[in-house]
Protein backbone atom coordinates (compact mmCIF):
# COMPACT_ATOMS: atom_id res chain seq x y z
CA UNK A 1 0.00 0.00 0.00
CA UNK A 2 1.33 3.23 -1.16
CA UNK A 3 1.29 6.29 0.74
CA UNK A 4 -1.75 8.58 -0.68
CA UNK A 5 -0.59 12.16 -1.61
CA UNK A 6 -3.60 14.65 -0.40
CA UNK A 7 -3.87 15.98 -4.28
CA UNK A 8 -2.81 13.14 -6.41
CA UNK A 9 -3.14 15.70 -9.35
CA UNK A 10 -1.56 18.65 -8.05
CA UNK A 11 1.30 18.47 -10.52
CA UNK A 12 -0.25 16.08 -13.51
CA UNK A 13 -1.44 17.94 -17.17
CA UNK A 14 -3.62 15.14 -17.33
CA UNK A 15 -6.29 15.96 -14.21
CA UNK A 16 -8.91 14.60 -14.58
CA UNK A 17 -10.61 16.87 -12.64
CA UNK A 18 -9.60 20.02 -14.62
CA UNK A 19 -11.97 18.34 -17.77
CA UNK A 20 -14.76 18.43 -14.92
CA UNK A 21 -15.12 21.96 -14.19
CA UNK A 22 -11.84 23.61 -14.49
CA UNK A 23 -12.25 25.73 -17.47
CA UNK A 24 -13.29 29.52 -18.33
CA UNK A 25 -17.13 29.76 -18.68
CA UNK A 26 -18.47 29.14 -22.29
CA UNK A 27 -14.95 28.17 -23.72
CA UNK A 28 -15.59 25.45 -26.56
CA UNK A 29 -12.87 22.45 -25.88
CA UNK A 30 -10.17 22.40 -27.52
CA UNK A 31 -9.53 18.75 -29.34
CA UNK A 32 -7.37 17.56 -26.53
CA UNK A 33 -9.84 18.70 -23.84
CA UNK A 34 -12.54 16.60 -25.95
CA UNK A 35 -10.11 13.83 -26.27
CA UNK A 36 -9.72 14.16 -22.63
CA UNK A 37 -12.89 13.85 -21.86
CA UNK A 38 -13.71 10.71 -23.82
CA UNK A 39 -11.28 9.06 -21.77
CA UNK A 40 -12.30 10.04 -18.71
CA UNK A 41 -16.01 8.77 -19.64
CA UNK A 42 -14.22 5.52 -20.56
CA UNK A 43 -12.68 5.62 -17.08
CA UNK A 44 -15.91 6.46 -15.33
CA UNK A 45 -17.78 3.32 -17.00
CA UNK A 46 -15.22 0.93 -15.58
CA UNK A 47 -14.78 2.98 -12.11
CA UNK A 48 -18.58 2.46 -11.68
CA UNK A 49 -18.65 -1.34 -13.06
CA UNK A 50 -16.88 -2.35 -10.23
CA UNK A 51 -17.27 -0.18 -7.39
CA UNK A 52 -20.84 0.47 -7.96
CA UNK A 53 -21.39 -2.85 -6.51
CA UNK A 54 -19.35 -2.29 -3.33
CA UNK A 55 -21.64 0.02 -2.41
CA UNK A 56 -19.54 3.51 -4.14
CA UNK A 57 -22.15 6.28 -5.26
CA UNK A 58 -19.77 8.16 -6.89
CA UNK A 59 -16.73 10.01 -7.27
CA UNK A 60 -15.09 13.06 -5.17
CA UNK A 61 -13.01 15.56 -7.17
CA UNK A 62 -11.15 18.35 -5.97
CA UNK A 63 -13.29 22.01 -7.41
CA UNK A 64 -10.14 23.80 -9.21
CA UNK A 65 -12.85 26.97 -9.34
CA UNK A 66 -13.63 26.88 -5.41
CA UNK A 67 -11.04 24.73 -4.44
CA UNK A 68 -13.71 22.91 -2.18
CA UNK A 69 -14.49 19.11 -2.75
CA UNK A 70 -17.44 18.29 -4.75
CA UNK A 71 -19.29 14.62 -4.89
CA UNK A 72 -20.46 13.59 -8.13
CA UNK A 73 -22.77 10.31 -8.78
CA UNK A 74 -22.12 7.99 -11.77
CA UNK A 75 -24.97 9.48 -13.13
CA UNK A 76 -23.73 12.69 -12.60
CA UNK A 77 -20.41 12.10 -14.34
CA UNK A 78 -21.73 10.46 -16.87
CA UNK A 79 -23.82 13.76 -17.71
CA UNK A 80 -21.11 15.93 -17.94
CA UNK A 81 -18.84 13.90 -19.51
CA UNK A 82 -21.26 13.01 -22.20
CA UNK A 83 -21.83 17.09 -22.73
CA UNK A 84 -18.83 17.93 -22.77
CA UNK A 85 -18.53 15.49 -25.88
CA UNK A 86 -21.73 16.08 -27.49
CA UNK A 87 -22.06 19.42 -27.33
CA UNK A 88 -18.30 20.58 -26.70
CA UNK A 89 -19.00 22.83 -23.74
CA UNK A 90 -17.41 22.40 -20.14
CA UNK A 91 -19.88 21.64 -17.67
CA UNK A 92 -21.33 24.69 -15.72
CA UNK A 93 -19.94 24.97 -12.31
CA UNK A 94 -23.17 23.65 -10.01
CA UNK A 95 -22.54 23.08 -6.37
CA UNK A 96 -22.23 19.80 -4.89
CA UNK A 97 -25.59 18.50 -3.05
CA UNK A 98 -25.58 16.96 0.21
CA UNK A 99 -24.32 13.62 -0.37
CA UNK A 100 -22.48 10.96 2.68
CA UNK A 101 -19.08 11.22 2.11
CA UNK A 102 -18.62 7.68 3.26
CA UNK A 103 -20.24 6.70 -0.15
CA UNK A 104 -17.52 8.52 -2.45
CA UNK A 105 -14.25 7.99 -3.70
CA UNK A 106 -11.24 9.94 -5.04
CA UNK A 107 -10.24 9.27 -8.56
CA UNK A 108 -7.12 7.94 -7.51
CA UNK A 109 -8.85 5.36 -4.96
CA UNK A 110 -11.09 4.38 -7.69
CA UNK A 111 -7.75 3.98 -10.40
CA UNK A 112 -5.89 1.97 -8.11
CA UNK A 113 -9.13 -0.29 -7.31
CA UNK A 114 -9.48 -0.81 -11.17
CA UNK A 115 -5.68 -1.54 -11.68
CA UNK A 116 -5.78 -4.04 -9.08
CA UNK A 117 -8.83 -5.80 -9.93
CA UNK A 118 -6.85 -6.42 -13.82
CA UNK A 119 -3.69 -7.51 -11.86
CA UNK A 120 -5.58 -9.80 -9.83
CA UNK A 121 -6.92 -11.14 -12.98
CA UNK A 122 -3.81 -11.22 -15.05
CA UNK A 123 -2.24 -13.17 -12.31
CA UNK A 124 -4.79 -15.99 -12.15
ZN1 LIG B 1 -16.74 24.31 -6.93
Amino acid sequence: MEDLPRDPFADDPEDPTEALGGLEDNEPLTPAERDEAITDLADVEVFRSLLEPQGVLGLVLDCPECGEQHYFDWELLRGNLRQMIDEGQPQVHEPAFQPDPAHYVSWEYARGYVDGVIDTEERR
